[in-house]
């Protein structure tokens, strides 16, 4: 039996074992992940891991002397399947019961497959893990043409590495636009000109049929109309879904994800919920109930939680903010855009390097900075402090976002 037992060897879960040692707590830690590797930044995955700039030993979270330094059991290569919130223990995979005192459950999610016919095909790919990479890597050499169903980070930032590589890369979004459920329009057009302006072919309000089959390989997207784009390699980034059927079963509440409280603690005694996986009440999004997808949420309520187990409990006030690194172009977000009615550029677009204010009944509630690292650091205390400014104004890149905040 350990104090705390993490399930999920991701952000959330190595952050959570990291903080409660830095916040003294003594007790017994294990961390118990289906993957074989110890815990690993996920995204260099369709970055700079995936186009070799860095190796995995680079994108490791800790050395591996860290985690038995700290005393923190790492039980790896095993999948929880089952929790008894009664008994206090988790089932494996292999058979094995774990006890715990307390669980931290910080298991992520899979990437969501296509459902079409074709979509189990050898040469088509999600990107979560570490194994998905590789595999992608091991086939790229006989690669050409690759499709990338879904422009979202992850399939923007997969085909901007392919497009390096030399591939020929054809990205399809269903809807009007790419990255629409994330970003103002500006910004969309803007990332579609890039990608297009690097070759990649943009499809946008196209639906996937079916994947096509030569010798049990994909070679084909085909598109209802009948269109079928001839490829050797489909990727496919349209979303995750929620890896908490274990605790939903054990009676937790949930649906999309596991519901959490301000404090992350879930329906169930002593289970608390962290990261991708948690669906919680968010003051940034107007207290909305949702899941965030980034490792700023992952870690900063694997803190929270530490902090929580070690006497200092708090509730849930994190600035949201994530990047996206694609060609030569930074993104960086802070707060979030959904709901806004407004969506002022600062800067001029043209010149690769401005932002998008977004306001919401004039009020700032998220910034999107592409090569604009003052305004992303600046412009945090606007959304923190949920200030009201005049469109004009915040269009005005002649003047630093700080000054406006006073
Ligand atoms: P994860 O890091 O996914 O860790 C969960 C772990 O739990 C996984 O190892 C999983 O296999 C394991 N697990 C699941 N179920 C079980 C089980 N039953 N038993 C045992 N283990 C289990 N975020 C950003 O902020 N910026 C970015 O630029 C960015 N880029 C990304 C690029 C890619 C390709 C991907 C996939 C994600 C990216 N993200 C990015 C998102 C970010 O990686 C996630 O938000 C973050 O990893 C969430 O941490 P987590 O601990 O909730 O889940």
């Amino acid at each position: 039996r350990y104090d705390i037992l993490i399930v999920g060897a991701g952000h959330g879960g190595a952050q959570a074992a990291v903080a409660l040692r830095q916040n003294k707590f003594a007790g017994s830690i294990a961390i118990v992940g289906d993957e074989p590797e110890l815990p690993y930044e996920r995204p260099p995955l369709s970055k700079d891991y995936f186009s070799k700039e860095k190796t995995f030993e680079r994108i490791l979270i800790r050395p591996a002397a860290f985690w038995a330094d700290k005393q923190v059991d790492m039980l790896l290569g095993r999948r929880v399947m089952s929790v008894d919130p009664e008994a206090h223990s988790v089932t494996t995979a292999d058979g094995g019961t774990i006890g715990y005192g307390t669980l931290i459950w910080a298991t992520g999610g899979s990437p969501r497959r296509l459902t079409c016919s074709g979509h189990d095909l050898i040469g088509v790919h999600g990107v979560r893990t570490r194994a998905d990479v590789d595999k992608m890597m091991g086939e790229l050499d006989g690669v050409s043409r690759v499709c990338v169903v879904g422009g979202g980070y992850i399939g923007l930032e997969a085909a901007a590495v392919l497009a390096k590589f030399g591939k020929h890369v054809t990205v399809l979004e269903a809807l009007p636009r790419v990255l629409a459920r994330v970003a103002g329009e500006p910004l969309s057009r803007f990332y579609e000109a890039e990608h297009r302006a690097h070759g990649v072919d943009v499809r946008l309000g196209v639906v996937v049929e079916c994947i096509e089959e030569r010798d049990m390989r994909a070679c084909g997207v085909r598109l209802a109309g009948g269109e079928i784009l001839e490829c050797e390699m489909v990727i496919v980034g349209i979303g995750i879904i929620p890896a908490v059927e274990p605790l939903l079963a054990a009676g937790a509440k949930g649906g999309n994800g596991v519901d959490v409280d301000e404090h992350c603690r879930t329906s169930l005694p002593d289970i608390y919920a962290i990261g991708d996986c948690a669906a919680h009440d968010n003051d940034f999004a107007e207290g909305a109930h949702i899941r965030l997808e980034s490792v700023q949420n992952a870690n900063d309520q694997a803190t929270l939680v530490a902090k929580a187990l070690t006497g200092a409990p708090a509730r849930y006030h994190a600035v949201p903010w994530f990047w996206s690194n694609q060609y030569d172009l930074r993104l960086q977000t802070v707060g979030l855009s959904t709901g806004h009615d407004e969506a002022v550029v600062r800067g001029d677009i043209g010149s690769r390097s401005f932002s998008i204010v977004y306001l919401k009944g004039g009020r700032v509630i998220a910034l999107d900075c592409v090569n604009a690292v003052k305004d992303y650091v600046q412009g945090r205390a606007l959304v923190l402090s949920g200030a009201t400014l005049p469109a004009e104004k915040l269009a005005d890149a002649s003047v630093p976002l700080k000054e406006m905040a006073a």
